[in-house]
C-alpha cells in the first residue's frame, strides 16, 4: 500500500506503530514537517508504557525537520478527499481539538493536541507565569511544545508560528504512562536513583529530576517544553519499559493487589480482616460456647 499523503504539504507521512493496552495497538501516519498525525480510526486507544515510550521517541525524532505550519482547519480526508470538520473533545486541562473525516475514515491531530489527549501535557499553572513574570530565569528560553518554535510565555498564550496553547509536558504524568506496569521508573522500587540535571524554567536552578518533581530553589514544578529532555530521563530504562519486565518490588505489589484487593505485607490468610470484629470478640463467643456445650452436656440425662 502506497504511503499517506498528508493533507497539509502532500508529501508522504512516515508510519509509526504504537502499541496499547490488551494488545489492542494503532497504526499512526505522521508528518514530522507539519507536525501532524491522521489515524485511520476514530476510536482513541489507551497506549501503554512502550506504545507512549514509542510516541515520544516518533514526536523526538521529527524534531529539526523544515517544518509547513498548518493551513488552517480547511483540509480534505486522505482516504476520501471529503472536508474535514473541527471535533472538539474534553481532557483534564479544558477543550481538546482534532479534525475529523465526517464519513468515519479518521482524524487528523497536531502532536500536542495527541500528547494533550493523552494527558501528556499541561498548561503552564498561573502562578508558574507569575514566577516568570517577576523574576525570570536569566536567559529564559520557551519553546512550543507542538512546533519547536520559540516564544515569550510572559506575553503569549499560543504560539504564533503554529496556534498550539501555552504547554509543557507533564513530567508526573509521562512518568505514571510509561511505568504502570513495570515500576522500573520509580525510584523506590528501580534500584538506586541516578542523577539526571534538568534546569529550572523559572529560576535558572538545578533541579535533579532522577529524584526532584519540583524545584529546591523556587518550589516551582518541573516545566519541560522538549520531549527529548524527558528521554533522557527515561532512555534509561527504556529496554525494560519495552520488555515490559516489572521491578520486583512493583510486581510483589502488583500480586498482593490482584490477592485480595490491596496492597499487603501478611502471607495470604494470615492478616486480619480490617472490617472484622476484633480478636476478643471471637474469644468472649468461644468462651460462651464452651459454656453452653457443658451446660448441654450435663443437662441431657446419660442412658
Ligand atoms: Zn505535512
Ligand atoms: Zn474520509
Ligand atoms: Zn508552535
Ligand atoms: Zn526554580
Amino acid at each position: 500500500m502506497d504511503a499517506t499523503r498528508c493533507v497539509n504539504c502532500t508529501q508522504p507521512m512516515q508510519l509509526v506503530a504504537l502499541a496499547g493496552h490488551y494488545g489492542r495497538g494503532v497504526d499512526v501516519d505522521m508528518c514530522g514537517p507539519c507536525r501532524l498525525v491522521w489515524f485511520d480510526n476514530l476510536e482513541s486507544v489507551n497506549l501503554n508504557g512502550p506504545g507512549t515510550l514509542q510516541l515520544l521517541r516518533a514526536i523526538d525524532a521529527q524534531r529539526g525537520e523544515l517544518l509547513n505550519a498548518l493551513g488552517g482547519t480547511d483540509l480534505p480526508c486522505p482516504r476520501c478527499t471529503a472536508r474535514l470538520k473541527v471535533v472538539r473533545d474534553l481532557v483534564s486541562h479544558g477543550p481538546v481539538g482534532r479534525l475529523e473525516c465526517p464519513r468515519g475514515h479518521g482524524a487528523l491531530q497536531t502532536f500536542s493536541q495527541l500528547l494533550a489527549e493523552k494527558g501528556l501535557v499541561r498548561p503552564l499553572f498561573r502562578p508558574e507565569v507569575e514566577q516568570l513574570q517577576r523574576s525570570p530565569a536569566t536567559g529564559l528560553v520557551f519553546h512550543c511544545v507542538n512546533c519547536g518554535a520559540e516564544f515569550d510565555p510572559r506575553v503569549r498564550e499560543a504560539c504564533s508560528f503554529c496556534g498550539s496553547p501555552r504547554l509543557v509536558l507533564d513530567l508526573q504524568r509521562i512518568l505514571h504512562a510509561l511505568d504502570r506496569q513495570t515500576g522500573v521508573v520509580d525510584s523506590s522500587v528501580g534500584g538506586p536513583p541516578r542523577q539526571v540535571q534538568f534546569t529550572c524554567m523559572h529560576c535558572g536552578g538545578a533541579i535533579d529530576a532522577a529524584r526532584e518533581r519540583r524545584c529546591s530553589h523556587c518550589a516551582m514544578p518541573i516545566a519541560v517544553t522538549d520531549v527529548a529532555e524527558v528521554l533522557r530521563l527515561i532512555e534509561p530504562y527504556a529496554a525494560k519499559i519495552e520488555s515490559g519486565e516489572a521491578a520486583p518490588a512493583h510486581r510483589a505489589v502488583e500480586v498482593a493487589e490482584v490477592s485480595d484487593g490491596r496492597p499487603h505485607l501478611l502471607p495470604m490468610g494470615l492478616e486480619r480482616n480490617p472490617l472484622g470484629p476484633p480478636w476478643w470478640v471471637y474469644a468472649f463467643c468461644a468462651v460462651v460456647a464452651a459454656g453452653a456445650g457443658l451446660a448441654l452436656v450435663r443437662c441431657v440425662p446419660l442412658v
